[in-house]
């Protein structure tokens, strides 16, 4: 069966939290995501010539998940499916991603993180790279839930430097505060530092109410650049002096966490857009940035709040960016503010993620479930628990006979990461479970050809 559901929540009222009861059953929330960083690139998951010991460290404090996937391996879908637990099939943003000359954007009808937990009295922040549309005022962060946005519109590839449409150049990197451009072409070798220091000052101005900040960087999408006392630290080379600039990054904002008293209720979750565009650094995983392997989808992730959350567990469930809001909607206590149609009425909204909420406290884990691998409008692979079945070439073409694999073991153990085993002759009842699974999302979801 296919684990699309459709929720309503009715519009609420914000709600007056004052006593300390309420307050732990708010926790804040901390989301850093990194812009291609692949899934190998953490000491933790066997990254070579450079160490990332604050995530090492956050791992050992709390749960490092190695089946984390996005739904489209591109900034711009990935990170709307990440912010409203929707897939980007359904918000017209399922093809490449965003340019700076786009007209489109998130829909200003989709409804945020952010967007759900401000009305019930959270702050919120976003500090890094938005890239879900800039070309007009409905698609700013600050119409999209935030209070506070420090940071890039798109990728710091798409400036005068590297990027031309119809002959014309695009314009120096834009830097925004809230709603003024602040700088043009800022030094991107201290992006990742002024990123930190933006949402420690935000994370320090605040006063007792919960909080969610959304702290994106554009590191390590190229071009890349690491800010000099971090320069020529890792055996690696460049890569790898970034990828620490930004494990240090986590560090710092770790420990500004615990000095304002607030390690125990702040769930911290580390994650990637995409996999990886600069090198190879998917691990064992085949693929990386913008194909479907898992090496394009499955990214590094490692949450921590060790008020629930267990430490020092690896957890190989499948799971994804999808599942973040719905789950943190449950965690944070916040209902769906879907009220705000035309006509003022609630009205249903379907999510593609899963309310995990349950399983994160100590429940059992969620059941087997399907997840789509989308790729340019079209569907070209399809999981179900374990087993991932390949309809498509790279290239979009359709396999004669689609392509099965074991991802994990029968025991959830990691198995064929590396996509090349097809079992699809030892299991055609299997073939046909994953082709139904496949069917469904086509339905449910759409296809471009
Ligand atoms: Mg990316």
């Amino acid at each position: 069966m296919l684990f699309v559901f459709t929720l309503i929540w009715l519009a609420q009222e914000p709600r007056n939290y004052s006593s300390i009861e309420e307050k732990s059953a708010r926790p804040n929330v901390l989301i850093i995501l990194t812009d291609d960083q692949g899934w190998g690139d953490l000491g933790s998951q066997g990254a070579e010539g450079l160490t990332t010991p604050h995530l090492d460290q956050m791992a050992a404090e709390g749960v490092r998940f190695t089946h984390f996937r996005v739904p489209v391996a591109v900034c711009t879908p990935s990170r709307a499916a990440l912010l409203t637990g929707r897939h980007p099939m359904r918000q017209g943003l399922g093809r490449r991603v965003i340019f700076p000359f786009s007209e489109h954007g998130l829909p200003a009808s989709e409804v945020t993180l952010a967007e759900i937990l401000r009305p019930a009295g959270y702050r919120t922040g976003l500090v890094g790279k938005w890239h879900l549309g800039h070309a007009r005022s409905e698609f700013h962060p600050l119409e999209q839930g935030f209070q506070f946005w420090f940071g890039v519109p798109y990728s710091n590839d798409m400036d005068d430097h590297f990027y031309k449409h119809n002959g014309h150049q695009a314009p120096p990197l834009p830097l925004w505060r809230n709603r003024e451009v602040i700088e043009m072409g800022p030094e991107q070798r201290f992006l990742t530092k002024r990123f930190t220091d933006e949402a420690i000052r935000w994370i320090e101005q605040g006063g007792d109410e919960p909080w969610f900040l959304f702290l994106a960087h554009v590191m390590p999408h190229r071009p890349i650049s690491v800010s000099w006392e971090f320069a020529g630290k890792m055996p690696l080379g460049l890569y790898g002096d970034v990828i620490h600039e930004i494990d240090d990054s986590v560090g710092r904002l770790l420990t500004k966490i615990e000095e304002i008293g607030q390690r125990e209720d702040t769930i911290v979750i580390f994650t990637s857009d995409n996999g990886p565009w600069h090198r190879p650094s998917s691990g064992p995983l085949r693929g990386h940035k913008n194909t479907t392997f898992e090496g394009g989808h499955r990214v590094p992730c490692v949450m921590r709040w060790p008020a629930v959350l267990p430490a020092g567990e690896v957890w190989n469930t499948p799971t994804s960016t999808l599942d973040l809001l719905p789950t943190l909607a449950t965690l944070c206590g916040v209902t769906h503010p879907m009220g705000a149609t035309p006509d003022g009425k609630a009205q249903p909204i379907s999510l593609d993620g899963r309310d995990l909420a349950a399983w994160w406290r100590g429940g059992s884990s969620p059941e087997v479930s399907s997840f789509p691998y989308y790729k340019n409008e079209r569907l070209h692979a399809v999981s179900w628990g374990r087993w991932k079945l390949r309809l498509r070439e790279e290239s979009g073409e359709i396999l004669e006979s689609p392509e099965l694999f074991a991802l994990q073991a029968e025991d959830g153990t990691p198995l064929d990461v590396s996509e090349a085993e097809d079992l699809s002759e030892n299991h055609p009842e299997l073939v046909g479970r994953l082709r139904k699974e496949a069917e469904a999302w086509r339905t449910e979801l759409g296809e471009v050809d």
